[in-house]
């Protein structure tokens, strides 16, 4: 019999789910809409989910455990403090409490960023090498997810690290610029504030009149835009190919938003300490251009040692990875 478990990758938009093997094989993924009516509904579909699963697990499988993975700041306990702020009424709850009911497998809740951090270091871009594995150390890494957020999952001797009150990884609201520009945290500048897609274009906007003097591509399309012609929008992939082609304030913002990620690898080198941060997230199909960028920054802000041991990689799961991460954490429970 091979050992088996279903993930649950929560997101505001969809429930995904499977039944994830020891290899990171998915079969039967499944997704549905996370319905905003209501907690009692969102814990009735990762049931349904679930149900829907066991039912089509191969005989030759048996199932050992679930892993439910989702948005906002939950505990080891499954209790979800705050709200996850795409999913109505999912907030102060205790998840765990929720599923014991409905679930008859062991289970486990986690956050979904350590989820896909978890889902790199098993299964994709943090994989340790071969020989390697044997110290808890290198079975740890840090995601870094770049999108119209920044998020970031921590796993720790291979054991996902939600903190105190699920408060370990709300990286993208370090202040990396005292008394910057103005986040949705309604603190002032954060790493999101800048590095985020919406951070990104904003830099662009905020920056442009420094500009309007040189040949600026960029400059000339913000511009347009507050004379309310928006011709091509701007965004983050079209601000870094500009950049690439030598833009002067695309390679700014490029360079304000490298800046701003490299601050926040260096508060991960430096506290946690992981081999390998891994960057995932809409932003980073632009990866292979900026990364030598934050690689360089990172060595202003840590210890010379601390920039040779942490080596930076692109995720290599995609969207996966919460969904293999879940499978991962739910297959530990059989162990
Ligand atoms: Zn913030």
């Amino acid at each position: 019999m091979s050992r088996i478990a279903i993930g649950i990758d929560m997101g505001g938009t969809w429930i995904k789910s499977g039944i994830v093997d020891g290899d990171g094989a998915v079969y039967g993924a499944r997704r549905t809409r996370t319905p905003q009516s209501g907690a009692e509904d969102v814990l009735a579909a990762i049931r349904s989910e679930v149900e829907a699963l066991e039912s089509v697990v191969r005989p030759q499988d048996r199932l050992v455990g679930v892993g439910v993975a989702t948005p906002g700041m939950v505990d080891d306990r499954g209790y979800l403090n705050g709200a996850a702020v795409n999913i109505a009424g999912w907030e102060e709850l205790d998840i765990a409490a929720g599923l014991r009911r409905r679930l008859s497998f062991p289970f486990v809740v986690l956050n979904d960023a350590n989820a896909a951090a978890l889902g790199e270091l098993e299964f994709g871009a943090a994989k340790p090498r071969p020989g390697e594995n044997q110290l808890d150390e290198e079975r740890s890494v840090a995601l870094i997810n770049v999108g119209t957020g920044i998020g970031c999952g921590i796993v720790l001797g291979g054991r996902p690290h939600a903190g105190h009150r699920g408060i370990a990884g709300e990286l993208g609201h370090l202040v990396v610029r005292p008394h910057g520009r103005l986040c949705r945290c309604g603190n002032r500048g954060c790493i999101e504030a800048y590095a985020s897609a919406t951070g990104i274009v904003e830099s662009a906007r905020e920056l442009a009149s420094e500009y309007a003097e040189s040949r600026s591509e960029v400059a000339r399309r913000v511009a347009s835009e507050n004379q309310g012609q928006a011709d091509p929008a701007l965004d983050p992939e079209i601000l870094f190919r500009l950049a690439g082609e030598g833009d002067p304030l695309a390679e700014r913002v490029r360079s304000e938003a490298c800046w701003a990620l490299a601050a926040g690898v260096a508060a991960l080198g430096t506290t946690v300490g992981p081999p390998t941060v891994v960057f995932t997230g809409g932003v980073m199909g632009s990866a292979a251009t900026i990364m030598p960028t934050i690689r360089d920054f990172l060595r202003e802000l840590v210890l010379p040692h601390v920039h040779r041991s942490v080596a930076l990689a692109c995720a290599s799961l995609g969207s996966d990875a919460g969904l293999l991460g879940s499978g991962a954490a739910g297959l530990r429970l059989g162990a």
